[in-house]
């Protein structure tokens, strides 16, 4: 273990983090960015230490800008660095935290690897050197290395335990993301990319499937005469009931002021009757505004509802009800039309 010999613990540390920060930053071994990364490490009171360590606080790997902000370079050898793009967002965050996390990972393991083949040697040596003399040094030798190695051993898994429990917290972070990106602000309803999974992935053994797509009729004017928030309110409360009447079935907000549901183990006739249904009961209800108490008037939508066929695509369904939709809508409004 000559790793062990002749450099103060701390030391050791150092280039253990080192090692490590430019494995995580995706740097090169090149001198350059060794000495940007003792610059960052060796002290971390100085600026370069404490900028560096809030730019990567979350895992996020720096940029060439960053790093040449801060007094460094990146080797034109090295791979490009990524630039931060101006559209960044939580899921990209994220991605970046994990790619460093794996990264450190395979960092840990490498020097887990070459710390056991350093130790095995050891030992091979002194084990055939008490075999040659059976000296008490050799037995000392062998008693030094194993304790050297239960000390590493504990650390590793100390390390190990720290990376697990890092890695517990971003795959529920990244279990959160995803459940976002499928879920709709404004209603808390799936969105248009869970219904088009959904759709992608319906089984025929549960079927027959119809869907329906739903768009408030003259939704314009309740904005119009109550204002944004007050049709946004309605978005919700028409979100609810929708998903209360259509209980069983998959109600998303497509977008805007429309809505779609995938009815799944029901033929057409049922869907149909299911969807007049909500219909009946969203154009019964009494809307006001919150603020002025004022009625907002009949609220309704209309709606076109189709059979969904074997293996045909989200696009294509669509489409017809689609067409449905707007047949509704030539034909008078609140009312639901089935084919
Ligand atoms: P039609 O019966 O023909 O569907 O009439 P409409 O007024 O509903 O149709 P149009 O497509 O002209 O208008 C839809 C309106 O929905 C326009 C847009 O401002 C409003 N809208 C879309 N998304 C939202 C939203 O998230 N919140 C609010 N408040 N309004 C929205
Ligand atoms: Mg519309
Ligand atoms: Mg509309």
């Amino acid at each position: 273990m000559g790793k062990a010999q002749g450099r103060p613990k701390e030391a050791d540390d150092l280039y253990d983090r080192i090692g490590l920060f430019l494995a995580t930053q995706g740097l090169s071994a090149e001198p350059e960015h060794y000495r940007f990364a003792y610059a960052a490490l060796a002290d971390p009171e100085s600026l370069v230490g404490q900028a560096v360590a809030r730019l990567t606080l979350d895992g996020v790997r720096l940029t060439r800008q960053d790093i040449e902000r801060l007094g460094g370079s990146v080797s034109t050898r090295q791979p490009p660095v990524r630039a931060r793009a101006p559209g960044d967002d939580e899921a990209e965050r994220l991605v970046a935290e994990t790619a460093a996390q794996v990264d450190g990972f395979a960092t840990m393991m490498q020097a887990i690897r070459e710390e056991t083949r350093d130790f095995g040697a050891d030992l091979a040596q002194s084990a055939a050197s008490i075999q040659r003399s059976q000296e008490q040094a050799g037995i000392e030798r062998i008693a030094r290395v194993a304790s050297a190695m239960v000390a590493r051993v504990r650390e590793t898994e100390s390390r190990l335990a720290q990376a697990t429990r890092e890695t517990e917290a971003l795959r529920s972070k990244l279990a959160e993301a995803r459940n976002a990106a499928r879920h709709d602000a404004l209603t808390g309803l799936p969105n248009r990319r869970a219904f088009e999974e959904a759709f992608a992935a319906r089984d025929a053994s549960d079927g027959p499937w119809c869907l329906a797509v739903i768009d408030v009729d003259r939704f314009k004017q309740v904005n119009d005469a109550h204002g944004h928030a007050v049709g946004d309110r309605v978005l919700s409360a028409i979100g609810k009931v929708l998903t209360e009447m259509c209980e069983g079935h998959l109600v998303v907000r497509h977008g805007g002021e429309e809505f779609a549901v995938l009815l799944r183990g029901v033929a057409l006739a049922q869907a149909a009757e299911v969807l007049d249904a909500a219909r009946g009961e969203i154009a019964g209800k009494r809307f006001r505004s919150r603020e002025t108490g004022q009625p907002l008037g009949e609220v309704t939508f209309s709606a076109g509802v189709t059979a969904v066929r074997k293996s045909e695509t989200a696009e294509t369904a669509f489409a017809r009800a689609d067409r449905l939709l707007y047949a509704a809508k030539a034909a008078g409004r609140d009312r639901v039309s089935a084919g």
